[in-house]
């Protein structure tokens, strides 16, 4: 499912990311089979990072400055509402909690910036199961998450990149397959 957004991180966004972080507790917890459900906040190239390793550098430059602005748009857990990044007033060289450099959960050979919720009571405070969110445009053209929330100018470059054509096919072919199976149940 892929809906318009209009801001890097307003409250419709952490209201789908909170209804998208429920619906993988519910599956962690039956379990069900299957990959986790997720979202990709797909915003435009200046509000989020198109790759992993510069966004890894991004991540450790401004690590340590409380004051800078970056592009991980998740300011908070959104199944505990936890805050992520620098906190108001907090120590200048204290690290960034929420936002880590490790393998990609699907690709797994190559690091990428992933969310771990700072509050231990949390289900997404493991590395082994970080917050069901993802930002990186990388990360979303390979995990191809279960809801998309996207600004207008990703859908414009459809013509001319082939990932986007891929992802946007992947997502149509699951709904006509959710679809025949709501039509055809058992
Ligand atoms: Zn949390």
């Amino acid at each position: 499912m892929m809906v318009h957004a209009t801001t890097p991180y307003c409250s419709a966004i952490h209201r789908a990311a909170s209804l998208i972080a429920c619906m993988e507790v519910i599956r962690v917890e039956k379990p069900w089979v299957g990959a986790r459900f997720s979202i990709g906040i797909w915003v435009g190239d200046s509000l989020s990072p198109l790759h992993r390793e510069p966004a890894c550098k991004e991540l450790n430059s401004i690590r340590g400055n409380k004051n800078k602005e970056h592009r991980f748009i998740l300011n908070r857990c959104p199944l505990c509402s936890t805050s992520l990044g620098p906190a108001e007033g907090g120590d200048k060289d204290e690290r960034w909690p929420g936002y880590e450099i490790s393998r990609s959960a699907v690709t797994r050979n190559e690091e990428t910036v992933i969310f771990i919720c700072p509050n231990v009571e949390c289900l997404f405070s493991d590395e082994r199961r970080p917050i069901p969110a993802l930002v990186i445009d990388d990360d979303i053209f390979d995990e191809k998450p279960s809801l998309i929330v996207a600004t207008i100018d990703k859908f414009a470059q459809v013509a001319f990149n082939e990932n986007i054509r891929e992802l946007l096919e992947s997502m149509l072919m699951e709904t006509v397959h959710s679809a025949s199976e709501s039509n055809h149940p058992g």
